[in-house]
């Protein structure tokens, strides 16, 4: 059989082009990898800027989106994909754990991971005190001290949620200023178990088996400080999950996939949402935009070439 579109990722980009695309009755299948849909939504405690759903989980908002694709019929397929291919007669071909599937056009929707920090001990200690996502694992921390890294909306948000049960948060940032969003930072500078340790960068993460001790260097006058701390959470950004189409579409200098709002590369067929194409703003409406986009034009592509 050949798809008219397979949309790869189930973030929100890729779970609105699956609605879009179901509403469009365009034959059509969702690839992804992960057991829970809702691809960074799910790691995110509270979502407080999506229209008409204050305060809703990630995961709770992951899941509606899901169930709203399930209940017009989208199809999900849980697997890696490991290659994507141009066949002779110009479709494309999708090769899965177990399958390969043939398609006249992907909406690739695979969003982003977690950048590093690339300091010692940071894979040592990865699940022993290291960790990348504050909702799955800071229950762990109740009565604690831990240490969030960078000032970006993620790395507040994390900070905020980590301040309920934690005994302190350290929040180490490279600069004097966050970059998260106002109202966040309010949130953030308002507790009153959180640390600020500003203009800072985390050279070491210690322990024995367990993390213990966070190295801090001071970055205007060069000072140590050891944080004593049982978790560490690192939210410095995101990189993005594009190396299946290297070589296959154009991408900037940090591998996003360069496309505008109609969500078209430089490859016939082939048409990216979400976090991992360039663009100005990444957030959850956003990408839930262009999975709306990407299916109209992968439906004017079916009709126009
Ligand atoms: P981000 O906005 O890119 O922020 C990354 C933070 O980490 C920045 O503060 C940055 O410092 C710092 N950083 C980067 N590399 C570092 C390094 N090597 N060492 C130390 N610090 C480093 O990333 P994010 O917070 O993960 O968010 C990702 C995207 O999702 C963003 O576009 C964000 O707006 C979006 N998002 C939105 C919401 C929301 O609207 N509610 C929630 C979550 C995420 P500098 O500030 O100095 O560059």
């Amino acid at each position: 059989m050949i798809y008219d579109t397979i949309i790869i990722g189930s973030g929100p980009a890729g779970l609105t082009a699956a609605i879009y695309a179901t509403r469009a009755k365009l034959n059509m299948l969702v690839l992804d990898k992960n057991f829970i849909s809702g691809g960074q939504m799910v790691d995110t405690y509270e979502v407080d800027n999506y229209p008409g759903i204050p305060g809703v989980t990630g995961m709770d908002l992951g899941a509606k989106f899901k169930e709203h694709a399930e209940s017009l019929g989208a199809q999900f397929v849980r697997t890696k994909v490991k290659s994507i291919k141009k066949s002779e007669q110009g479709t494309w071909l999708i090769e899965g754990k177990k399958e390969t599937y043939e398609t006249k056009t992907v909406i690739y929707a695979a969003g982003a991971y977690h950048r590093k920090l690339e300091v010692p001990g940071e894979d040592d200690f990865s699940g022993m005190g290291v960790s990348y996502c504050a909702t799955c694992d800071g229950a762990f921390y109740k009565d604690m001290n831990v240490v969030v890294v960078g000032g970006g909306n993620v790395a507040v948000e994390d900070a905020i949620f980590l301040a309920r049960g934690s005994k302190k948060v350290y929040v180490v940032h490279r600069r004097d200023e966050l970059r998260a969003s106002k109202v966040l930072q309010e949130k953030l500078l308002s507790l009153p178990n959180v640390e600020m340790v500003w203009n800072s960068k985390v050279n070491a993460i210690e322990g024995s088996d367990q993390v213990e001790t966070i190295v801090v260097e001071n970055l205007k006058d060069g000072s140590i400080r050891e944080i004593i701390a049982d978790g560490i959470f690192i939210a410095v950004g995101i990189t993005p999950d594009s190396e299946l189409l290297a070589g296959l579409v154009e991408m900037d200098k940090a591998g996003y996939i360069i496309a505008d709002e109609t969500c078209k590369t430089s490859a016939s067929g082939i048409f990216v949402a979400g976090d991992v194409r360039t663009k100005e703003l990444r957030q959850i409406i956003t990408a839930a935009a262009d999975g709306a986009n990407a299916v109209t034009s992968v439906e004017r592509y079916l009709i126009e070439g």
